[in-house]
């Protein structure tokens, strides 16, 4: 069969002959095709009317340009069929562009998330204090388990950094100026100024009433991606991850 289905695959068609059409359309469809002989099926499928075979040999070719363009096959039809050689050059083209961009929100949208965690982390060492930090009130010390806050680990240091800094003027210190982004972030997105317990967040609150119409829209639309990046997370994904980093 494998040495004859190209041949009679043309015939069929050209003697309308469905049942073996579809014999040699299936059998090429279900690991017929090689990289060697994907050019000329795709090329025979087109001529043939033989649609979702079309298909499947342009996917083969997109997915494995690489060794598909050093074939017999491809030196051929390039030479032959120019318009079907720039066809399928832009098909690997879009193709690329699409999975960098697909790289690109992912990476994107992990930012984001990593600013919801931190937003998290600050209002649980704010309000309820952790480890070593934050109101004594609440006597949580050394002993105590692992909290489930992710980027509580990171933002305890970013904290005692910010309280014993020298430099600290926003600006000056990388460390400090990320500090204050964050505070400011809480307060855009904190909806009782008035009973937080976050440094700043009033102050924010106040110092947005002067901000510039470019500032303001800068700042929603941060907030807005922040929120959209928790929401993709669902309802229970937070405590499933925390559960993740807890098992090794
Ligand atoms: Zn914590
Ligand atoms: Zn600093
Ligand atoms: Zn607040």
């Amino acid at each position: 069969m494998k040495n004859f289905v190209l041949p009679l695959l043309a015939l069929s068609h050209l003697y309308s002959v469905p049942s073996l059409k579809r014999v040699c359309t299936h059998f090429l469809e279900r690991g017929g095709l090689t990289k060697e002989n994907v050019i000329d099926v795709l090329q025979l499928a087109r001529n043939c009317d033989a649609p979702r075979l079309s298909l499947i040999c342009l996917r083969m070719v997109v997915k494995d340009f690489k060794s598909v363009s050093s074939t017999e096959g491809w030196k051929v039809m390039k030479h032959a069929n120019r318009s079907l050689e720039q066809e399928l050059v832009e098909s690997v083209i879009e193709e690329d562009s699409r999975k960098d961009e697909k790289l690109r929100k992912l990476e994107e949208k992990k930012v984001y998330l990593q600013l919801y965690e931190a937003m998290e982390a600050l209002l649980h060492i704010c309000k309820d204090g952790c480890r070593t930090i934050g109101p004594c009130d609440k006597a949580l010390k050394g002993s105590q388990v692992a909290c489930n806050f992710p980027a509580c680990k990171g933002l305890e240091t970013l904290v005692r950094h910010f309280s014993n800094c020298k430099t600290r003027v926003p600006g000056g210190c990388i460390h400090c100026k990320r500090m204050w982004q964050l505070l400011e972030l809480h307060s855009r997105m904190c909806d009782e100024p008035d009973f937080c317990k976050v440094p700043l967040c009033r102050h924010f609150k106040e110092k947005m009433k002067q901000q510039t119409k470019k500032d303001e829209a800068k700042w929603r639309l941060l907030v807005s991606k922040v929120i959209a990046a928790k929401n993709s997370l669902g309802p229970f994904s937070l405590a499933q991850r925390s559960i993740a980093i807890a098992t090794p």
